[in-house]
């Protein structure tokens, strides 16, 4: 069927199977669909007109039935130690946003999945912004391609190279709420015509939605972390709400699976954020590397990055460091991550773009099955009225 005007694909939607559909749907060859994705991902060229080997009635039939549409860049925030931030207006007026972070050898890419996030975790800056809309895949695709336009712009200036050799799904959003455009973005991203890169270097972050993690492990082949930050029911209840859904000995279970299937997924990520007095004790500690025991895992500790109008505090560095000992000492495979970029607040659940939030629960229950079933958090509930939004 052809597209109606009315109706033009954005291109940046589809992954390779879905533009040689789209190519095949108007009258085209499906090959063209890797000489297109050369030309976007591969040269950055988005103006039909300049992909010469397209042939001029091709050019002109693509810009009747297609685009190749962009949010719009708004804010580059830069930090003193490298970190960048930047802040892309989604179409109907909200933001999200998208931070790089250079390290020695690598350049990981921190990208959102949906515009707030509907999990209402209590120590994170994003819930606090409620939810507006999911992101569609050219959305999500579309902060890698910018961030290396703007790192290519920038090393232009500076003379020094910067590039994305990881993409993590840790912005805003729960990315397996927004199960079939993320995976779509992951598919342009490990794609040989899309950014070409390993598996092994996308990863998505979940706070653990149990079916979908088994749907992630037919569907696609990426690092898995997940969102942990406590080792009991009774302490994940409060601090990741999802957890009363999906409990911690079913997330575990769904872990196992993922790392059954596929030779090639050698471990799961587990973050934890390190929360003073709530979830840091030496206790805390035993506790988890007893029922991480026989998954092969890495812990990441994230010391907490306030914001505010929250209640939590971060673990002073003293305790952050026995609680990694306390680990490491059974076995564990610990690291801590370092905060970057927080002068600019692009840190861990600093990410708060601008959403317009028009999830009223009752609406968003309907919405979201997924979490359907999740009660709002009276305990240790960050004060809401007190948060303002910081971006
Ligand atoms: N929804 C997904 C993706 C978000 S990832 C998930 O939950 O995994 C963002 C990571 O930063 C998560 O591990 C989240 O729990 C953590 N985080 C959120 N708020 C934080 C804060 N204020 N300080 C430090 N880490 C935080």
């Amino acid at each position: 069927m052809m597209p109606t005007a009315a109706s033009k694909p954005n291109l940046f939607d589809l992954d390779r199977a879905g533009l040689a559909r789209f190519f095949t749907d108007i009258g085209e060859k499906p090959y063209r669909a890797t000489q297109l994705m050369g030309w976007v991902y591969h040269e950055g060229v988005r103006d039909f007109e300049a992909m010469t080997n397209l042939g001029k009635g091709l050019r002109a039939k693509l810009a009747e039935h297609a685009e190749l549409q962009l949010p719009e860049m708004q804010v580059e925030q830069r930090s003193k130690d490298g970190t960048r931030k930047w802040l892309l207006k989604m179409a109907g007026g909200n933001a999200v946003e998208t931070v790089f972070i250079p390290e020695a050898k690598r350049g990981t890419l921190c990208i959102s999945s949906q515009v707030g996030c509907t999990l209402d975790c209590t120590f994170c800056s994003t819930a606090q912004q409620g939810f507006n809309r999911n992101l569609t895949a050219g959305e999500i695709v579309a902060q890698v391609w910018y961030a290396r336009h703007m790192l290519a712009k920038e090393a232009a200036e500076t003379g020094r190279e910067r590039i994305i050799t990881n993409v993590v799904f840790m912005g805003m959003g729960e990315p397996l709420s927004n199960f079939d455009q993320a995976t779509t973005a992951v598919s342009i991203l490990l794609d040989d015509f899309g950014f070409g890169l390993s598996k092994r270097r996308v990863t998505i972050s979940t706070s653990g939605i149990v079916p979908r993690i088994d749907e992630l492990r037919e569907t696609t082949d990426v690092a898995l972390a997940v969102s942990l930050h406590a080792p009991n029911d009774a302490l994940r209840d409060q601090l990741v709400p999802l957890n009363k859904k999906y409990p911690i000995a079913e997330l575990l279970d769904a872990c196992r699976r993922y790392l059954a299937d596929k030779s090639q997924r050698t471990t799961i990520t587990w973050e934890y954020v390190m929360l003073d007095g709530v979830n840091d004790s030496d206790a805390n500690a035993r506790e988890l590397a007893k029922i991480l025991t026989d998954i092969p895992s890495k812990i990441n500790l994230i010391p907490f990055n306030p914001f505010p109008g929250t209640a939590f505090k971060r673990s002073p560095n003293a305790r952050i460091q026995r609680f990694a000992d306390i680990l490491v000492a059974r076995g564990c495979m610990v690291t801590t991550r370092r905060t970057r970029g927080d002068d600019i607040d692009a840190a861990c659940g600093q990410l708060v773009g601008r959403v317009d939030d028009r999830s009223r629960r009752a609406q968003r229950m309907e919405k979201h099955r997924e979490e359907a079933t999740i009660m709002p958090l009276k305990k240790m509930r960050v004060n809401r009225a007190q948060a303002t939004p910081h971006a």
